[in-house]
């Protein structure tokens, strides 16, 4: 199933305020693999393609949108228009918003006071989603090329995709097997988490509605916390431990050096994936082979 995400319509026709489109080699390349809702905050409301520029600004100490050549205050109609966007979107498994807007940034919307800048934070757009929805996927094309990032962001909307998908089927087995396939994955996001997702589905007295919303919760919870290069070594040496004991010495130098590599910086963590996957298809693996630690989502992504 593929992800359903929110994205800045600009990145897909022109929409900004000087008419145009933003073009992103690496949003280009994912809109194939998701499903996307294009939305754009400021066209919207009206201001028109191409429009003067917005800004945000502080006002005695409160986030003020302003359009400085009109002289307008949008903030009401801006809020109330998020709002009832929001309130009517179905339910999406993560936001790819265009960087520095003061409607769609993440972080990296500018404030100003006065003429006078004061510092960089959410526009309103990407405020209000955090507002409604703390643990969703949230982030910025200019994020998204920060490696680790974008392996965090990817991850989680291709899980939460597929969580939507036992949701959906509200079937046990399915439901006990997300969780089998995403032992690995889930582990190295965080480990007490993954523990009480086990928790939640060993629950002997819950029906399966009241533990798959449970889960859901926990699992949005345990997908906000970014994997450290550590804690993905730690993973790597475990799932090298189905293998070691069966290939010959200079083969398990060959792995080990890989992961120490990766542990380095020195290799990406695909290089390493590519060497277990093989070893698993090599030894028939298949528990290993299905884990989606190893293929959390599409190659061409990575
Ligand atoms: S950044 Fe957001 S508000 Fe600006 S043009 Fe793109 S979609 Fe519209």
């Amino acid at each position: 199933m593929k992800p359903r995400l929110l994205i800045s319509l600009c990145f897909q026709s022109p929409a900004r305020y000087d008419g145009g489109l933003v073009r992103d080699p690496f949003v280009d390349k994912l809109k194939a693999f998701v499903e996307p809702i294009y939305f754009c905050p400021e066209k919207a409301l009206g201001l028109g393609v191409p429009r003067a520029k917005i800004r945000i600004v502080i006002q005695d100490g409160k986030k003020k949108l302003v359009q400085p050549e009109s002289g307008r205050d949008l903030t009401e109609e801006m809020e109330a228009l998020i709002n009832g966007y929001i309130s009517s979107l179905e339910e999406i498994d993560g936001a790819l918003l265009k960087s520095k807007s003061p409607s769609c940034g993440v972080g990296s919307a500018k404030f100003f006071k006065g003429e006078t800048y004061l510092k960089r934070g959410n526009g309103f757009f990407a405020e209000a989603l955090k507002e409604r929805w703390p643990s969703l996927p949230l982030t910025d094309e200019g994020l998204l090329r920060d490696r680790s990032i974008r392996y965090h962001f990817l991850s989680s909307i291709f899980s939460l995709a597929e969580f939507r998908r036992v949701k959906e089927a509200k079937n046990p087995s399915q439901f006990v097997e997300f969780h089998t396939l995403h032992k690995f994955l889930l582990k190295t996001f965080h480990e007490p988490l993954f523990k009480e997702l086990g928790q939640i589905v060993a629950h002997g007295t819950k029906t399966l509605e009241e533990k798959i919303n449970l889960y859901q919760e926990s699992l949005l919870r345990c997908l906000t916390y970014k994997p450290s290069r550590s804690r993905h070594v730690n993973t790597l040496y475990h799932l090298a431990g189905y293998f070691t004991k069966r290939i010959s010495q200079r083969e398990k130098n060959h792995l080990l050096g890989l992961i120490e590599k990766f542990r380095h910086g020195k290799v990406d963590l695909i290089t390493v994936l590519e060497l277990l996957r093989g070893l698993a298809f090599r030894f028939e693996e298949d528990y290993i082979l299905k884990q989606r630690y190893l293929n959390p989502f599409p190659d061409e992504l990575f």
